[in-house]
């Protein structure tokens, strides 16, 4: 088992301000500085990035960047959700290399994307989902907790707050806000480089993830820093100037929709053409897509 230590340096001169959050990792003895966002380990599908003193961000890289977050303290390590099944074993590396135990995994939904790793980490952990989730976690229901409220609760020390949403991006999703670290983790309710995908075949709709991302942006201070379940790292100003993106994609949509206009129509005539960037991210979340998802959540 490697031998390591992270420290965090917090008393910093003025001259060296300008690395601000200055790290000094030891492996094996031997010392190397890094700064927040640097990679400290990566295998085939996940990488492991310090963010912040006791948060880190484990990316997978399979299939498409996914956002796995992790809170180290002393009762453990807190996961926000676990990426692909598929690439378990490599998560599992990933979080060894934290060097401490799972104690909680919080799914922000059950998409396989999310909670694909969740068995990778054995029984006896603390799960957290929303209700509508139950099902999947049959097995392990002794420590299941399932969510149709806010529910705080507190991690080494640190107050930990979970609230359910539903019909947005899919019917059971969950969003965690941590105050203390200024953190919240939107899992695919916000997808900070992209369209959102809405799952509209289990009854999902547009507006509602405009709805969601409204009450969401109302508790946050603006000093938030917030991660997405896929895509670059934002900010609350990022967020609100998302939320305005959506209302003016399905003010358009909808607008052409009232003159008559088909959906094929709609994309022939490249109407959001404007706003082409939101759907180069995902390949299977284009302008096309987001014209289709806000059409059939109005149906
Ligand atoms: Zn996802």
């Amino acid at each position: 088992m490697m031998q390591k230590s992270i420290i965090w340096v917090s008393n910093y001169s003025n001259t060296m301000k300008y690395l601000h959050f200055l790290l000094v990792i030891v492996i094996y003895g031997s010392t190397s500085i890094s700064l927040p966002g640097q990679m400290l380990y990566n295998n085939d599908n996940v990488e492991v990035h310090i963010l912040d003193e006791n948060l880190f961000l484990l990316k997978e890289t399979f299939r498409f960047t996914a956002n796995i977050l992790a809170i180290s303290g002393e009762d453990g390590l807190l996961i926000m959700d676990t990426g692909f099944g598929e690439v378990s074993d490599d998560l599992k590396d990933a979080v060894n290399f934290l060097g401490k135990d799972v104690k909680v995994i919080i799914n922000s939904h059950l998409h396989g994307d999310h909670k694909g790793g969740n068995k990778s980490f054995g029984e006896g952990i603390k799960k957290i989902a929303h209700a509508k989730c139950k099902e999947d976690f049959q097995t392990e229901e002794n420590y299941f907790i399932g969510i149709i409220e806010k529910y705080c609760f507190t991690f080494s020390g640190i107050e930990i707050v979970c609230i359910p949403f539903a019909g947005g991006h899919s019917q059971c999703d969950i969003i965690v806000h941590v105050p203390d670290m200024k953190l919240v983790y939107l899992g695919d309710l916000y997808l900070s480089e992209s369209f959102p995908l809405v799952d509209v075949g289990v009854g999902s709709k547009a507006q509602i993830v405009v709805e969601n991302l409204k009450e969401i942006v109302h508790i946050l201070p603006d000093d938030t820093r917030i991660i997405s379940g896929h895509g670059k790292e934002t900010s609350t100003g990022e967020l609100k100037s998302y939320i305005n993106m959506l209302e003016e994609t399905i003010e358009i949509v909808r607008s052409a929709i009232s003159k008559g206009a088909s959906v094929q129509e709609m994309k022939d005539s490249d109407i959001l053409k404007e706003y082409g960037q939101w759907g180069d991210f995902f390949d299977f979340i284009t302008e096309s897509s987001w014209i289709e998802q806000i059409y059939y959540s109005d149906e």
